[in-house]
């Protein structure tokens, strides 16, 4: 699969199976779907295919990269004044203004140095998106968000200096293995400081995270189809573009 666009009738279709999907596993552990967002992550594909699921009626999207997010987003926006952008990516300090400034909600605030950040953006541009605290759950060395030693010491502290714009906790667990026990221990931890907003599920296992009390869903691959460049969310290794050529390749021709 070369990410070439399905067409439109064939995203409403992919779209309305994801949202079947989401309304069963809601139904299945006594939820009502409508306390689901599903978050349709667009990274690596083009605007016209975000035009697209946006003619379908999908509004809420997210994006990785905020290079990537600024060269996509402002011009859509003006269509869809309602687009909902995330930030789902791990965020550079140096990227937090152009971040403040582009997302309606940052998904991955993860340490003291980025809450900085943030908040100085936020004061100097008088913005302030809603956020989530991003765990790593199952404290992997590779994966970005708090440990889980830490967590609760820095989810007191956003919610101190952001009170009600902290809205929840973000989780991807590990690749490996049962998800349902670092979902329920999301759901917990958030359940603990009062926080309502659980994003956590993608494809390959939203409907668990569902059951275990998923706010909001993060749907990329099983929307849009493979990505053009296989990109890992474990947010581990940054691929270089399609065709990109090593540098060191370039200097041997
Ligand atoms: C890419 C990505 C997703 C979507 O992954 P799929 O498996 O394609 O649904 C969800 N969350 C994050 C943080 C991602 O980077």
């Amino acid at each position: 699969m070369t990410g070439s666009s399905l067409g439109p009738m064939s995203m409403q279709a992919a779209l309305d199976a994801i949202r079947a999907r989401i309304e069963r596993a809601a139904a299945a552990s006594g939820r009502p779907a409508d306390a689901i967002s599903l978050v349709a992550v667009s990274k690596t594909h083009p605007a016209e295919r975000v035009a697209e699921l946006l003619a379908c009626g999908q509004r809420r999207f997210g994006e990785n990269r905020v290079q990537e997010a600024q060269a996509k987003f402002p011009a859509l926006r003006e269509q869809h004044p309602d687009l909902v952008l995330h930030l789902i990516g791990p965020l550079q300090t140096n990227k937090a203004a152009d971040a403040v400034r582009l997302a309606d909600v940052i998904e991955t605030l993860d340490r003291p140095r980025l809450a900085d950040a943030i908040a100085r953006a936020a004061e100097a541009g008088g913005r302030l998106p809603e956020l989530l605290v991003q765990v790593n759950i199952g404290d992997e060395p590779q994966k970005a968000g708090v440990a889980r030693a830490d967590a609760e010491k820095f989810i007191r502290n956003c919610q101190t200096r952001f009170g009600d714009r902290l809205t929840g906790l973000m989780c991807i667990p590990p690749v490996e293995g049962d998800p349902r026990p670092h979902f329920r221990a999301l759901a917990d931890l958030a359940a603990g400081f009062g926080l309502q907003t659980l994003s956590m599920g993608m494809s390959g296992d939203f409907e668990q995270a569902i059951e275990e009390g998923a706010t909001q869903v993060r749907v990329g691959s099983a929307l849009f189809g493979a990505r053009p460049v296989q990109e890992s969310a474990t947010q581990a290794i940054q691929t270089p573009p399609a065709g990109a050529t090593p540098p060191l390749a370039s200097l041997a021709r």
